[in-house]
């Protein structure tokens, strides 16, 4: 089974920074790449690439390959239901907008206590049973950011949900804020199937500090640092897909090199290694923004929040000349609104899968350019 699925939150974009201009011809490359290699599944949401990416998914993939060939998971934007009324008009949209008239998979995403409190206001549980019944989805199931305790309790509730998407990767493995650990054994203890989001943390693992890269290439000169925490996914028992949001051809080689016919297992020594490793990590990662950009859109500053936090990133690593990432900087703050234009109000916090202070860290950005 292969278990490389192709995230589409990250595509391969017509312009820099212009997160909902998707570059259709660079995608459609990748597609067909993907799917000549042997991997079948591709993976969307309602507002990703600003609505976007399941455009672009029925352009690149649904109107160019027949509908046996390759299977989907949309999401249900549960966030932006405010009515009832609402969960229809989004599931008829999403149809329509990736052009099929069923889904493989179906998940409610980013589910929380507060959004499972939602759902069932909205009776949406009711709402996807029947469209199961109906043959509109095949099967259900929900992405996950919230305690291991909430993921107990849904599952415990809802035995009708056969896969959980869990945030796993070796950095957050043992996370107390994450629980990626705690979530994968609660699933396990469920009999769910899991796919898994985030494997490379937004890209954060493929650039590692010195000394973490050292001991991965100690082990193999050759090995990309991505394909170790690829293979960190993959070797979990219980796993259906491990999910990368690939935005380069490159990307997607190395990817299907990893886990295409010469995938291996982990084997207790590279186990061991990939603990150091994060153990090396954890200590120096500085704002742990996987560039998600779910907070984006919640923002009535339209600060551009995971751009700064990368640059942020970089500049704290000295990963690149401290003059060409503030050149950056003053490009970007033409394009969004600046740090210190941030109001306090939080709504970009509550929205954050990765639990992070932003208001707190938009403060140590704009001291640390101001500079
Ligand atoms: S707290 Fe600041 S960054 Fe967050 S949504 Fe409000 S203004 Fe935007
Ligand atoms: S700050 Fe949080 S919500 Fe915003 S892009 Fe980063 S991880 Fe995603």
């Amino acid at each position: 089974m292969k278990k490389l699925a192709f995230g589409l939150m990250r595509l391969p974009l017509a312009a820099p920074d212009d997160y909902a201009n998707v570059d259709l011809e660079a995608f459609k490359r990748m597609a067909d790449r993907f799917l000549a290699a042997g991997f079948t599944h591709f993976d969307t949401a309602y507002f990703y690439h600003g609505g976007q990416s399941e455009v672009a998914l029925r352009e690149a993939v649904v109107r160019r390959y027949s509908r046996s060939a390759f299977t989907i998971t949309d999401k249900l934007p549960v966030h932006l239901v405010n009515e009832t009324a609402d969960v229809r008009r989004f599931f008829d949209e999403q149809l329509e907008r990736c052009g099929v008239d069923y889904f493989d998979y179906y998940w409610l995403h980013a589910m929380s206590q507060r959004r499972y409190e939602a759902c069932e206001q909205h009776n949406i549980f009711d709402f996807i049973a029947r469209k199961k019944a109906e043959g509109r989805i095949r099967t259900l199931g929900f992405s996950f950011h919230d305690t291991a305790e909430v993921l107990n309790r849904i599952l415990t509730e809802h035995p009708e949900f056969e896969y959980v998407q869990l945030q796993i990767n070796y950095l957050d493995w043992e996370n107390p804020d994450i629980q990626s650990r705690l979530c994968y054994e609660t699933a396990i203890r469920h009999n769910r199937k899991i796919m898994i989001m985030e494997p490379i943390k937004g890209g954060s693992l493929a650039r590692l500090p010195a000394a973490a890269e050292r001991i991965f290439r100690d082990l193999d000169p050759t090995a990309s640092m991505a394909s170790w925490a690829l293979r960190f996914c993959a070797s979990l028992p219980g796993v259906k897909y491990v999910l990368s949001g690939m935005s380069t051809y490159k990307q997607l080689e190395e990817n299907i090199e990893t886990l295409g016919d010469n995938f291996q297992l982990l084997s207790t020594e590279e186990r061991e290694a990939v603990n150091e490793v994060a153990r090396i990590v954890r200590e120096s990662v500085f704002i742990p923004c996987t560039a998600c950009n779910y907070c984006l859109d919640n923002c009535p500053q339209s600060i551009g929040i995971p751009h700064y936090f990368r640059l942020y990133n970089e500049l704290q690593a000295g990963t690149r000349p401290s003059e060409a990432i503030k050149a950056d900087y003053a490009k970007l703050t033409r394009t969004y609104g600046r740090p210190d234009d941030c109001l306090a109000c939080k709504f970009c916090e509550r929205s954050c899968p990765q639990h992070i202070g932003i208001v707190k860290h938009l403060e140590e950005v704009a001291a640390a350019f101001a500079e």
